[in-house]
C-alpha cells in the first residue's frame, strides 16, 4: 500500500513492569542474552505521593523509528537505512562497528551484537509485519 506506514502506540498506563515484551523480544529475534543486550525496555519511574497514596509508573521503550533518523545521518558507510515504510534497519554486512549510530541516538536504543559483530536495535519485527503479524512485543 502506498504511504503506509508502521506505528506502535504504548498504553503506558497499562504497563506492569512484567517484561514480557522484552522476553518475547530477545526469544523472536535472537537477542542474545546479557543486560548490555536489548531491543526493548522498560522505563521506570521513581514512587510519587505518600504512603498510603503511592504510585507508580513504567515507560516501555523501543528504536522510535525516527523520521530523521540521526543513527542514519551519521553512518559513514549507510548501512543504517530508512525504508520507505519508515522502518529504519541496519545492514549488517555494511555495518563496520564505529558505533556512531549509538551515541547518536537520543534513546539509547541500540547495542553492538558480538555475535554478528554489527549494531543491533529494533527492526519493528519486519519478519512477522511483512507478514500481517503483529511484532512479537505487542
Ligand atoms: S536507533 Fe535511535 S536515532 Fe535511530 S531511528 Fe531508532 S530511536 Fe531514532
Ligand atoms: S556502527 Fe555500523 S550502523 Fe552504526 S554508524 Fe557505524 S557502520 Fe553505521
Ligand atoms: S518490534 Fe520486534 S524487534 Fe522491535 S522491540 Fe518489538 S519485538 Fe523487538
Amino acid at each position: 500500500m502506498k504511504n503506509k506506514r508502521f506505528a506502535i502506540v504504548l498504553d503506558t498506563r497499562r504497563c506492569i513492569d512484567c517484561k514480557a515484551c522484552t522476553v518475547a523480544c530477545k526469544a523472536e529475534n535472537d537477542v542474545p542474552l546479557g543486560s548490555e543486550n536489548y531491543r526493548n525496555w522498560v522505563g521506570e519511574e521513581k514512587l510519587r505521593g505518600r504512603y498510603p497514596n503511592l504510585g507508580q509508573s513504567y515507560t516501555p521503550s523501543q528504536c522510535q523509528h525516527c523520521g530523521n533518523a540521526p543513527c542514519a545521518h551519521v553512518c559513514p558507510t549507510g548501512a543504517t537505512e530508512i525504508n520507505p515504510d519508515g522502518i529504519v534497519h541496519v545492514v549488517e554486512e555494511k555495518c563496520i562497528g564505529c558505533k556512531y549510530c549509538m551515541t547518536a541516538c537520543p534513546y539509547n536504543a541500540r547495542y553492538y551484537n558480538e555475535e554478528i559483530e554489527a549494531v543491533d536495535k529494533c527492526t519493528f519485527c519486519t519478519q512477522r509485519v511483512y507478514t500481517g503479524r503483529v511484532p512479537a512485543c505487542v
